[in-house]
């Protein structure tokens, strides 16, 4: 039984498939925004709590999908996302689908044409945050596809989060949810060796992050990454200011220093790799920017 205020009336009522840990905030932002909402799970019990705060749970998905013009998809992958929507007969048609599954750009281009097929409108989507940031307008939230279905349901689309439209190509959602992902674990990699090596000689992380973190990345990483973007765009590196022959020796001392400490070396020693490749391909003059150039080829 549904429990709607009378704004809700005014909202676009919003269906939502999948109530794991990121399906129930979504879920629970839109209540809160005062959208009509129904959700399906596979396990019913989940819904329980939005029930009791308003949401009407359907029986099966093509009656959840049925019920909203909106339908969000929030399930573990694209192949659960096919294999629940087996049963829902032609319930999609003339609906619009957001897709906040993770994958690959291959599967959300694959996505596109089994949307068509069941004449849905159809946006792929990624979420930046957690769970408990789902709601709040600084919470990033990506979307790629047909330009006019973002821009008609972008209110709704604002009830999760900060909407941000990347453009017309559906992958560019997941393909920038693993760049960012992959960034986000290459940086917290870098800090946790890092604090690993001085937590070799007994200095504490808290005191560690107060300067790597506090200090070094805002003041000295970021404004150089920010400073010589427009370098990686033109593939121009000069090593006026230091070389890759220069880094590369830095990167033999924290695998040196790694090894004397007894800390793990594995990853110092895979950014040497990469460095010395840099230097095979003729790089060795340039700065260390340059290994964008070996980022950007396939693995050997
Ligand atoms: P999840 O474990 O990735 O997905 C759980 C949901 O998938 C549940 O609704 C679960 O149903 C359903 N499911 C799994 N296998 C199924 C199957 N064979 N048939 C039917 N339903 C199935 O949990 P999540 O954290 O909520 O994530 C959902 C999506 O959001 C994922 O793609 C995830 O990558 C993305 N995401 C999550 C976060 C996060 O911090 N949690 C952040 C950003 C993006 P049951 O409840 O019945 O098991």
């Amino acid at each position: 039984m549904t429990n709607q205020p009378s704004a809700s009336s005014q909202l676009t009522p919003v269906t939502v498939i999948g109530l794991g840990p990121m399906g129930l905030a979504l879920a629970g932002a839109l209540l809160e925004r005062g959208h009509p909402t129904t959700v399906w799970n596979r396990t019913p019990e989940r819904a329980d709590r939005l029930v009791t705060r308003g949401a009407h749970r359907a029986g099966t998905v093509a009656e959840a999908v049925s019920a909203s013009p909106v339908t969000i998809m929030c399930l573990k992958d694209y192949a659960t996302m096919y294999a629940i929507s087996a049963s829902a007969g032609d319930a999609l048609k003339g609906r619009v689908l957001v897709n906040l599954n993770s994958g690959t750009p291959q599967e959300a281009h694959a996505a596109v044409g089994w949307a068509a097929e069941r004449g849905a409108d159809y946006l792929d989507g990624a979420i930046m945050v957690p769970p408990p940031l789902v709601g709040r307008p600084e919470s990033v939230f990506l979307y790629s596809g047909p330009r006019d279905v973002f821009d008609r349901h972008r209110t709704t689309l604002e009830s999760m989060g900060g909407p941000r439209y990347l453009g017309s190509d559906p992958s560019l959602a997941v393909l920038y949810n693993a760049a960012l992902l992959g960034m986000m674990y290459a940086t917290m990699n870098g800090f946790l060796h890092a604090t690993a090596l001085v937590g070799s000689a007994g200095v504490s992380a808290v005191t560690f992050a107060d300067l790597a973190l506090d200090w070094f990345v805002p003041s000295v990483v970021n404004p150089t990454l920010i400073a010589q973007a427009p370098e990686l765009d033109s593939g121009h590196y000069p090593g006026d200011i230091g070389t890759m022959e220069m880094n590369l020796s830095a990167l033999e001392h924290i695998t040196r220093t790694s090894v004397e400490q007894g800390v793990h070396s594995d990853q110092p020693r895979l950014m040497r790799t990469i460095a010395e490749r840099a230097i095979a391909e003729g790089h060795g003059g340039e700065n260390y920017l340059a290994v964008f150039e070996v980022f950007k080829q396939a693995s050997p």
